[in-house]
């Protein structure tokens, strides 16, 4: 089966958050279970630099905003991949510095119509194998807004290949004025509500819902909740009515990458039959990257958090707890994100007022990412929605248990330590049900007290490093999507 895979960004390449993680691990085991694959993405000024091999593929027309563009395809190879990468190389759209989507002062890119309407328009003629190379699409599975006119494109097609189209996060709609549809000579008669149009302007999101044959989301819970008015962004109803081809498949996690047995970011390894003294190691480590360190230090409870600091991720709610719990007892916080300058601003203000108690790195660190994950001893994600996530999954596999909101993939990965799931032993977690402030705070002082029972909580530790999150499954319910 031929699969070509679209997506706007691609670890270890490019990656701003987990769709990356995802458009490198999920074709990777698709390849590993038969499947032929051909991984597309923007040729960005970033990743060229970064490719081992490349030839030039072909050329292609391809129609811009009120232009015709060339459009250089490279094939390219690089070591974390075992199939060939196809580049869509137009230097005028991609070859920049910086974030795929943003530019340096925050905002959009203003042409990132353009940039994702030729990206989209590429990847479906080399669906067609425009370029003579010998592989025609099958399927041909696209994600996100950034790729969502690709099902359009493929939908006017006399014989489509099979589409795919999964919603890595609803939030993110790619909305742009109808003056965009227009200069890009998008199909008339995509103009419609039934189609591209949303509250008068297109919607490139929505386009992947309304014209791919399927749609999934990357949770099942995910799937339920946008199909209701308070996660659906609007796009409720659409979703509602084509129930029938969306499903929820629960993101896998690469288990070799983030392994605390192997994992060379860290400076002890670890395993759920042996936890200590390793973990404690990485605990010291990583304290003394922003400090020095006594056993009194070593002892207090480690919070970490890692993340996109944005309302989404409930850093608010992080903000509001610090100085409650700094009052009442000896945590400790260490924080790594960016995001919203607000927030970064706020950690960085507290940060100095309690030097010793909160520590705080904003930028994108892969290697502190995963030493915050292993030296942590609880993990905050109190998400107001999570399509999937994946920082709970590696906290699980890494034996810091999580304190997640109870919405998306968080619900759906962790257990949460009531009674009755201590009990039975499958607690892995602390998990919120009231979106507040108050229900947060309750979880991490329930985590806290049991933090303070060493053998309740390596049991917990145990049951959370026991999880199976690798792809075999999701993987396998992919293929049958396709196949169907
Ligand atoms: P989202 O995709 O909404 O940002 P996920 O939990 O699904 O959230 O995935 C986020 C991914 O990005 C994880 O792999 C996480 O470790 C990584 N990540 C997020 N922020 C940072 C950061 N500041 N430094 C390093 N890695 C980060």
């Amino acid at each position: 089966m031929n699969v070509l895979f679209a997506a706007s960004e691609a670890y270890p390449l490019v990656k701003t958050g987990g769709l990356g993680d995802v458009a490198y691990s999920l074709p990777k085991a698709l390849h590993a279970r038969g499947a032929d694959i051909r991984l597309v993405l923007p040729g960005y000024h970033d990743l060229l630099r970064q490719l081992d091999a490349m030839r030039i593929a072909g050329w292609l027309e391809v129609r811009g905003s009120e232009r015709t563009l060339g459009v250089r395809v490279l094939e390219a190879r690089h070591a974390a991949y075992p199939f060939p990468l196809w580049i869509v190389d137009c230097p005028s759209l991609f070859d920049r510095p910086g974030n795929p989507y943003v530019a340096a002062n925050g905002r959009d890119w203003p042409d990132n119509a353009e940039r994702f309407a030729v990206f989209a328009r590429t990847v479906a003629l080399l669906a067609q194998d425009a370029l003579g190379l010998g592989w025609r699409a099958d399927v041909v599975h696209s994600h996100d807004w950034q790729t969502g006119l690709v099902p359009a494109f493929l939908a006017d097609l006399a014989t489509p290949p099979r589409t795919v189209f999964t919603i890595h996060n609803l939030a993110y709609g790619g909305y742009f004025p109808h003056a965009d549809f227009v200069r890009l000579q998008l199909p008339a008669h995509w103009w419609s509500p039934e189609g591209v149009e949303f509250h008068g302007g297109l919607s490139m999101l929505k386009s992947g819902i309304v014209y791919a044959d399927a749609i999934t989301t990357v949770s099942p819970t995910y799937a339920e909740e946008i199909c209701t008015p308070e996660f659906g962004y609007g796009l409720d109803g659409l979703l509602r009515s084509r129930r029938h081809k969306l499903t929820g498949i629960l993101n896998g996690i690469d288990t070799e990458a983030w392994n605390p047995a192997t994992d060379p970011h860290l400076s002890a390894h670890y395993s759920k039959a042996r936890i200590q003294p390793g973990k404690r190691h990485n605990k010291r480590a990583l304290l003394e990257r922003f400090q020095p360190v006594d056993d009194a230090l070593l002892d207090a409870p480690l919070l970490g958090t890692v993340g996109r600091l944005v309302e989404q991720k409930g850093i608010d709610w992080i903000l509001a707890a610090m100085p409650v719990l700094l009052a009442e007892s000896d945590v400790r916080f260490v924080v790594l994100g960016s995001g919203q300058a607000l927030y970064e601003e706020k950690l960085q203000r507290l940060a100095q007022q309690h030097p010793d108690r909160i520590m705080v790195e904003i930028g994108y660190d892969e290697n502190l990412a995963h030493r915050v994950e292993a030296g942590a001893d609880v993990f905050l994600m109190p998400s107001r929605f999570e399509p999937c996530g994946l920082n709970q999954m590696y906290s699980l596999r890494y034996g810091t248990p999580p304190v997640v909101f109870r919405t998306g993939g968080l619900a759906d990965t962790v257990v949460d330590a009531d009674a009755p799931h201590c009990t039975d032993g499958t607690a892995t977690g602390f998990v919120f049900d009231q979106p507040a402030l108050a229900g947060f705070l309750d979880a991490i002082r329930r985590a806290l007290d049991l933090y303070r029972q060493p053998k309740a909580w390596r049991r917990l530790q145990q049951t959370g490093m026991r999880q199976n999150f690798d792809w075999s499954e999701s993987a396998g319910h992919y293929l049958s999507l396709y196949a169907t």
